[in-house]
């Protein structure tokens, strides 16, 4: 078995019987660890950059569901949303509006999630709770008829502090919940978390992840590769 085979094994065996499935971050990895990958089962992968996430796409097989969960430019949305299966890192109503468009020209519907930022770094991007709140509210948003919002995506501090890290995916399921109960709307259908990487995942999992997103578990730091 390679050492990617094995890392992805040990992953998936603490997700046997629960509710999160994993995403296997490839951000620039080689062709070749992909397939390593694939060959071992996995077929959701997730990409930071939309260059690289398309010229993957282009050559590698093509039952891959490839995640965006990296800073999207409204510009790039064109190249990615043909084949992308879900956005995780949108940010802003005119990123969503550039999105339902571009989806509506390619005929289809994209699945995004809100990033949310839940750490105390200033450098992350996403919404905050009230930003949330009034995107929600509003007409623009609303009237959007080729997205659909499928949850929230965020990512703790970077921290060795594990109370705290658990506060924050805390605080991101409690969000989740409150919009679920609250907004019944057309265009979402609240039933993904993403939260937890390679450093985190298991508090992650504790506090309702659904979606983690693992990259140097699986393929190795990026700064040895
Ligand atoms: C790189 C990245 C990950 C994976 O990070 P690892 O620590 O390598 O597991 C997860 N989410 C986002 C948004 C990333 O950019």
């Amino acid at each position: 078995m390679s050492d990617i085979a094995a890392n992805l094994s040990e992953i998936k065996s603490k997700l046997t019987g629960t509710n999160t499935r994993l995403i296997a971050v490839s951000k620039t990895k080689p062709n070749d660890a992909i397939l390593d990958a694939y060959s071992a089962g996995q077929r959701i992968f997730g990409e930071n950059k939309v260059q690289e996430m398309t010229s993957k796409f282009e050559s590698l097989p093509k039952d891959i569901e490839w995640h965006m969960i990296g800073h999207l430019q409204r510009n790039k949305v064109k190249y990615i949303i043909p084949y992308v299966h879900l956005i995780h890192s949108v940010d802003s109503l005119r990123l969503l509006e550039e999105i339902n468009k571009v989806s509506l020209k390619n005929n289809k519907t994209t699945d995004c999630l809100l990033q949310i930022h839940i750490a105390e770094e200033e450098t992350k991007f996403g919404f905050d709770e009230n930003d949330l709140l009034e995107l929600l509210n509003l007409d623009s948003f609303q009237k959007l008829q080729n997205i659909k919002i499928k949850g929230l995506m965020g990512m703790a501090t970077n921290t060795e502090n594990e109370d705290q890290i658990r506060k924050e995916f805390r605080s991101l399921n409690e969000l989740f919940k409150r919009i679920k109960g609250a907004f019944s709307l057309p265009n979402c259908d609240f039933t993904e978390i993403s939260m937890g990487m390679s450093g985190d995942y298991e508090i992650a999992m504790q506090e309702g992840s659904t979606l983690i997103r693992v990259g140097s578990s699986i393929f190795g730091s990026r700064f040895h590769a």
